[in-house]
């Protein structure tokens, strides 16, 4: 699957790889927050490198719905829940600076977005109810939302809770103008490099370790959507969740803002014009990663929904992807916990990445070159604890159970023949839980075991990849990483020559 954005992606220009080049700044992953930082750091004069394991873009900021939205949710009032009001206000001023900053650069690089209000809607009583908790919330947080009766969607809604000026936008654009302004401060991006662990930290820096080679650097940052050092614990704070977008052609004038659902079924909503082409996207259908199997079906849900309700729209892409919703209900960003060194990571944005990203870049930037953003301190004061990794007794259980479940669920099937063609399934070999499928009339055969911390993968049909419940890494047909905190490939099965 390819998304609207990808698939009509600027070209992005990439450098090469120095293996033994030393760097004020490597910065881990080239999304949005990645770039963001890499630019802020090398307008500063840092010598910076973004090593990126596939290309710019290629993982969730390429797979987004791209509102730059303040309105998120329901997300003010758990914020509030989870910490105060002060607490919030200071991610309302983060998320709007976030959100200033990204529009502005937009402004002086001529790159298009569009303002429209933000539309939370509810289809239900108990959705209301949630839309007048967040009214109060946003208010008390700072920002000026409108309660009403009425949107213009093709369906009887309860509530809506507007956001008056949001803006959204083609973030592989906007990828490809911070990577141009970037680079012409002296900045390399170097793709298909993964970074896979830190050789050694000393007092003038950090040794990474990559798939071509060494590199150092005096700060390293992880703008890796997870980040991969298990030390920081962020495996115990994190839970992948993935969900599924489609944009379809539509010809009729259809409701221009962008809106999203609080209660069943999940739906986010916005239109796009793409080289003259004028789309909706709709998004929805979520689910924690590695839990669904036959996730084609959430996709055509997605797709006789939106044709239910708009008649004329013709489906033309098809994509999914996923974020991290963090335990303290607000991104962990700053010095990774016990990494001995100076290395940042900001992660946690829980499908709101867009301001967020840009308010973790601003911070981390400026902690990085002896600034200070007031609201970071307020904001980022929840770290990832030893007390976390130990007394996530939740999290723990969890995994227990779902190694469990996927141990059991493996060994209790045998199959000698092949899956039929975009099919997997996990079989007992051996005693060992192997994954098998067939893509592209070729038989895949691995372990099925996650080499980040051993969930056991399943099969996503509509991706056709392993996917682990546990803490969301992703692998292609025949193995290879593509995205999550595991930083090496599928083993292949014991005694299997057919891969
Ligand atoms: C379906 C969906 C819709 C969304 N819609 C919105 C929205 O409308 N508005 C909004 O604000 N937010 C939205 N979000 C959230 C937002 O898209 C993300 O929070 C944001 O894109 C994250 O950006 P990032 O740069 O942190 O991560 P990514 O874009 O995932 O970038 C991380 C990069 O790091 C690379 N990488 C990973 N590991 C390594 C390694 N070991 N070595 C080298 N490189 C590595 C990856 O390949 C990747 O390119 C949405 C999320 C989803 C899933």
């Amino acid at each position: 699957m390819k998304s609207l954005w990808l698939d009509t992606a600027p070209e992005i220009p990439a450098d090469p790889f120095l293996p033994n080049a030393s760097y004020d700044s490597v910065v881990v992953g080239a999304g949005l927050t990645g770039l963001t930082t890499a630019l802020l750091l090398a307008r500063a004069g840092h010598k910076v490198a973004v090593l990126e394991a596939r290309t710019a873009g290629a993982v969730t900021t390429g797979n987004t719905t791209a509102k730059l939205s303040l309105l998120q949710g329901t997300s003010i009032s758990k914020i509030i829940q989870h910490h105060d009001a002060d607490l919030a206000r200071a991610y309302v001023t983060a998320n709007l600076e976030g959100q200033a900053w990204l529009t502005r650069f937009c402004d002086d690089n001529d790159v298009g977005y569009d303002r429209r209000d933000a539309v939370n809607y509810a289809t239900t009583d108990s959705g209301a109810k949630k839309l007048d908790s967040e009214h109060e919330a946003c208010l008390e947080a700072g920002l000026d939302t409108e309660l009403g009766r009425a949107a213009s969607l093709p369906f009887p809604v309860r509530r809506t809770l507007r956001l008056r000026n949001q803006a959204q936008f083609h973030p592989l654009e906007v990828l490809a103008a911070l990577a141009s302004e970037y680079r012409r401060h002296g900045g390399k991006l170097i793709e298909g490099v993964r970074v896979t662990g830190v050789a050694r930290t000393t007092a003038d820096g950090v040794e990474l370790k990559t798939g071509a080679g060494p590199v150092k650097a005096r700060n390293v940052i992880l703008a890796s959507g997870f980040p991969m050092l298990d030390r920081g614990g962020y495996f115990a704070v994190l839970k992948p969740l993935r969900s599924y977008c489609i944009a379809l052609t539509v010809s009729d004038d259809i409701p221009s803002d962008m809106y999203l659902s609080v209660d069943a079924p999940d739906r986010s909503l916005r239109t796009a014009l793409v080289d003259g082409k004028k789309y909706l996207i709709v998004g929805g259908n979520g689910h924690p990663v590695g839990h669904r199997s036959k996730t084609q079906a959430l996709v055509d849900d997605l797709t006789r929904w939106a044709q239910e309700h708009f008649p004329t729209a013709r489906p033309a892409y098809a994509w999914s992807a996923q974020d991290y919703r963090p335990a303290a209900a607000v991104p962990y960003v700053g010095k990774v916990p016990a990494s001995g060194g100076s290395i940042y990571a900001a992660t946690g944005y829980n499908k709101w990445g867009m301001t967020n990203a840009v308010a973790a870049s601003l911070a981390l930037s400026s902690e990085i070159l002896g600034g200070n953003m007031p609201w970071a301190d307020t904001l980022y004061k929840t770290r990832v604890s030893p007390a976390d990794v130990l007394a996530t007794a939740s999290t723990g259980v969890e995994v227990g159970l779902e190694a469990l479940t996927g141990w059991l669920g493996g060994l209790a099937k045998t199959s000698s023949s092949a899956p039929p063609e975009g099919e997997g399934i996990v079989v007992r070999e051996g005693g060992r839980p192997v994954a098998v499928c067939t893509v592209g009339g070729v038989e895949h055969r691995m372990s099925a075991v996650c080499p980040h911390l051993r969930g056991i993968v399943n099969w996503n049909d509509a991706e056709r990849s392993w996917d682990c419940p546990l803490h969301g890494s992703r692998f292609t047909a025949d193995g290879k990483v593509l995205e999550g905190p595991s930083t090496s490939d599928l083993t292949p099965a014991a005694g299997s020559g057919k891969a």
